[in-house]
């Protein structure tokens, strides 16, 4: 099975892959988590990207493209995918279309999480992640349950992605109206979109999207 995860930042895109990928043995591709690791390494494409993250636009399609085309290739071929902020251009999504055909894959569903902007805002600024192992966690809504050791690993270093300040929030929140809403369509039209209340409790959420692959 593959699928897109479609939203505005702050979501929970990432969060819901992770609890896809332990459930079902799927494989999340998050070309944001490709790129922040990029940017840690130092690689040519890091070095590009980094600045464009910085301010909360859009690194360039054909970059993007290839990331998820060489994360296929690393994946056996009937590992499910799930797509985690890819598309998010109408040219990303074109290409992942052909990326697909490439590899005998298909697009099962897309589903979209519906928020409310304003509270995304709080959502982002909180949060932060265990340093080792990448479990989230966020400042009002879920601390470790031992202040500074994360619940999952015991490690004791946390860390905040350098983006996730109110400014850049905004532009990203921008270029996802401007640029990423209007690929649903395109999706809609194939009849394989559904649409799942973001603002649900992480549960509900994750109930709700078993539901749609169960479908
Ligand atoms: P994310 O972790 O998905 O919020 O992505 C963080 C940042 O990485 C974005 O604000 C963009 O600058 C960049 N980025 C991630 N995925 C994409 C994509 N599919 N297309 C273009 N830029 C991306």
């Amino acid at each position: 099975m593959n699928i897109i995860l479609l939203g505005p930042p702050g979501a929970g895109k990432g969060t819901q892959a992770q609890r896809l990928v332990e459930a079902h043995g799927m494989r999340q591709l998050s070309t944001g988590d490709m790129l922040r690791a990029a940017v840690k390494a130092g690689t040519p494409v890091g070095l590009q990207a980094k600045a464009v993250m910085e301010r909360g636009e859009l690194v360039s399609d054909e970059i993007v493209s290839a990331l998820i085309g060489e994360e296929l290739d690393g994946m056996g071929p009937t590992t499910g995918a799930i797509f985690d902020g890819y598309p998010r251009t109408a040219a990303q999504a074109g290409a992942l279309d052909a990326i697909l055909d490439a590899r005998g894959r298909t697009l099962d569903h897309v589903i979209e999480l519906e928020v409310d902007e304003d509270a995304l805002v709080e959502r982002i600024c909180g949060r932060f992640t265990c340093a080792n192992c990448g479990k989230g966690y966020h400042d009002a809504f879920e601390q470790p349950r031992e202040p500074g050791v994360c619940d999952k690993c015991g490690a004791r270093e946390f860390k905040r992605r350098p983006d996730d300040n109110e400014a850049t929030v905004r532009t990203r929140m921008a270029e996802y109206r401007a640029k990423t809403a209007p690929i649903l369509p395109i999706y809609d039209q194939r009849g394989i979109v559904a649409r799942v209340n973001g603002m649900a409790d992480i549960d509900h959420v994750t109930a709700a999207i078993e539901r749609i692959m169960a479908g």
